[in-house]
């Protein structure tokens, strides 16, 4: 195969690491980066918050290691106190990291601890009294130092939360957000999970990252997730509105948050849902605060159960019991997607986000799909099924095939050619505006 087809392979030595992290690198016989760390390294090393997808066996602990001990390395201090820290769901896995940190650390004079449960509490505070520069730990036993004062971040530069969603699965939530309370508001933090469409993990990247990247690289056979997924096929808005009501009327749920991409939608939707006795509240940012605190504290009190909202006003919402998650648009990009479906599923039970897709959004939406590396359920439901059954022919990416070189319809293309020949004969001459109507294609769409 000639030289030129194929593309130059990234070597750790492309990333801006230190001379001592490349040498462990080579000692411990990594070769080149893996998918993951090419991906997360570069944002990483500009001390950006990441929010990264990746699971064991991809690489993920070189890819947090690797920049954080370069930032280390490349901001001296002379503050005491712990300047990284990891934590990790289990014991296991903290030993782990604590080993390939010790291995990459080989050749600074960065000093890692561990600090995990069933080990000795005292040498543990010794540890940390001693001054580690990296502490590798698990929420419980850590927290359960801090609350002893025998564990000081208020200097801490790096925060990484490993495997972020077994952390919440085995009941870490609260631990991992009091631990990071007590840390430097003004470090940088780098948040891994399994998958992103998991309970809890996008309501704790709102908590502990700020403007961060994401990374997803999350597979198609992701056993983790347990927000399920569906595409219901709509023919246009009306439609959309039908199933949208049949949906409420008819899932189970607690409680059902539906995103819209406009606020105009927004406010459409409560009337009609409001006439099929459906108790529905309205949130988006062109309300009054005070309005706006009052439909959240209608939504978690119970009072109504639905509440529509557009992306900006849903950031950070974080109230109990959102078991259905419907996409009325579909957002304008993944992380958008998964924003929005974060924000249902339990611990305990699975979540359902539904997204409606008229024909021009069925490649918006392949384009979604192959962002989160999944591939959606198809749902039908009969009561209320319509003529779109999706396109013909599909690329492989997903996407509609040929949809780009898709005709006009004769009787709008003839039209415009009538009105362009009237044109060229009355230039110069005002003349009163066509009927935009004529021109509209005739499948009901209006966008
Ligand atoms: P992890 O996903 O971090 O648990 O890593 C899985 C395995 O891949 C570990 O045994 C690592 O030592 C190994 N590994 C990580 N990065 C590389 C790399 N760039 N090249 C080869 N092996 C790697």
């Amino acid at each position: 195969m000639p030289h030129n087809s194929i593309a130059p392979a990234l070597l750790f030595s492309n990333f801006p690491l230190a001379e001592e992290l490349l040498k462990a690198v080579e000692k411990i016989g990594f070769e080149r980066p893996t998918p993951v760390q090419q991906q997360a390294i570069p944002p990483a090393l500009e001390a950006k918050d990441l929010l990264v997808s990746a699971e064991t066996g991809s690489g993920k602990t070189a890819a947090f290691l690797l920049p954080t001990l370069q930032h280390l390395l490349s901001r001296h201090t002379t503050l005491f106190g712990t300047r990284a820290l990891i934590l990790s769901p289990t014991r296991e896995l903290a030993q782990q990291t604590f080993n390939q940190c010790r291995a990459l650390a080989e050749f600074t004079e960065l000093k890692v601890g561990l600090v995990t449960g069933g080990e000795d509490f005292k040498q543990q505070q010794g540890a940390l009294r001693r001054n580690a520069e990296i502490i590798v730990a698990t929420p419980g036993r850590l927290l359960e130092l801090i609350q002893q004062d025998a564990a000081d971040f208020s200097h801490l530069q790096v925060l990484v939360l490993d495997e972020a969603d077994r952390m919440l699965d085995m009941g870490f939530s609260e631990d991992v957000l009091n631990i990071a309370e007590h840390c430097n508001k003004q470090r940088q933090t780098l948040l891994f999970s399994a998958t992103l469409t998991h309970y809890g993990v996008i309501k704790m990247a709102d908590k502990v990252l700020k403007n961060h990247k994401t990374v997803a690289l999350n597979t198609l056979h992701d056993g983790h997730n347990n927000i399920q997924q569906q595409i219901v096929l709509a023919d246009d808005n009306d439609h959309k509105q039908k199933l949208l009501a049949w949906l409420l009327l008819n899932d189970r749920y607690d409680k059902a948050l539906i995103f819209t991409n406009t606020r105009l939608r927004a406010n459409e939707l409560q009337a009609p849902l409001q006439a099929q006795n459906l108790r529905v509240g309205v949130l988006h940012g062109d309300m009054e605060q005070r309005e706006r605190n009052r439909i959240m504290a209608l939504f978690r009190d119970g009072i109504v159960n639905i509440l529509v909202s557009t992306d900006l006003a849903a950031r950070g919402l974080d109230v109990k019991g959102v078991n259905l998650v419907i996409n009325f648009d579909v957002p304008r990009n993944g992380i958008d997607y998964i924003h929005r479906i974060g924000r249902t599923g339990r611990a305990d039970e699975q979540g359902l986000a539904v997204a409606l897709v008229k024909s021009t959004e069925w490649n918006l939406m392949a384009g979604i799909q192959r962002f989160l590396k999944q591939k959606f359920e198809r749902r039908t439901i009969k009561e209320q099924e319509g003529n779109y059954k999706g396109p013909k022919k599909l690329k492989s990416s997903g996407k509609a095939a040929g949809s780009k070189l898709k005709r006009e319809p004769k009787k709008v293309a003839a039209e415009k050619v009538k009105i362009r020949d009237r044109d060229k004969k009355n230039i110069g001459k005002r003349r009163a505006p066509s009927n935009p109507s004529e021109l509209k294609p005739s499948n009901g769409q209006d966008e």
